[in-house]
């Protein structure tokens, strides 16, 4: 997997104040996307363990809330398997942490992924240029969900989340 970026002390891209890790490569291109420059797989640079310990020491701040992925699409087909790993090994080391993640594909062609055992709260949906607004919580665009993944998937049916 490639990246661009681990953001740090995020306060946009999820509940609390979160580190943001940026995957490469996208292929929904989104009319009006914010971050071309992460459709391309072949970007950024490789997540190695530097980076993996980065993230970690970043994680294990009292204050930050936990780690959203992000991008670029962290679902998208090269992505799943290192996000996967990565998402169950942040679990496991810190299990207080919460995980967001933000897709282009909707639920319901998702939901069955095995990551998603390792993720709480996931935003879903293609950026939608005719149904952005600004003021929108988390999400840039109308038809975007923010979605309880464990409650859902308990549920066998999609429930919005709820910031506590
Ligand atoms: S899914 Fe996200 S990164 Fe990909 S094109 Fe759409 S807005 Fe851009």
């Amino acid at each position: 997997m490639r990246y661009h970026n681990i953001t740090k002390d995020d306060m946009l891209n999820g509940e609390g104040l979160r580190i943001v890790l940026w995957v490469s490569g996208c292929d929904h291109g989104c009319k009006g996307c914010h971050n071309p420059i992460t459709w391309d797989p072949n970007g950024g640079i490789v997540f190695d363990t530097a980076a993996q310990d980065e993230l970690f020491e970043a994680l294990n701040h009292d204050y930050i809330s936990g780690i959203t992925f992000s991008g670029g699409d962290p679902l998208y087909l090269g992505n799943r398997k290192d996000v996967t790993a990565l998402a169950k090994l942040i679990k496991a080391r810190f299990p207080h942490k919460n995980t967001w993640l933000y897709t282009g594909y909707r639920w319901e062609e998702i939901s069955a992924l095995p990551v998603m055992e390792y993720i709480d709260v996931l935003v879903d949906g293609r950026f939608v240029e005719d149904l952005k607004d600004p003021k929108l919580h988390w999400k840039g665009s109308f038809n975007q969900r923010i979605i309880d993944v464990q409650k859902s998937i308990k549920n066998n049916s999609l429930y919005l989340y709820h910031a506590e």
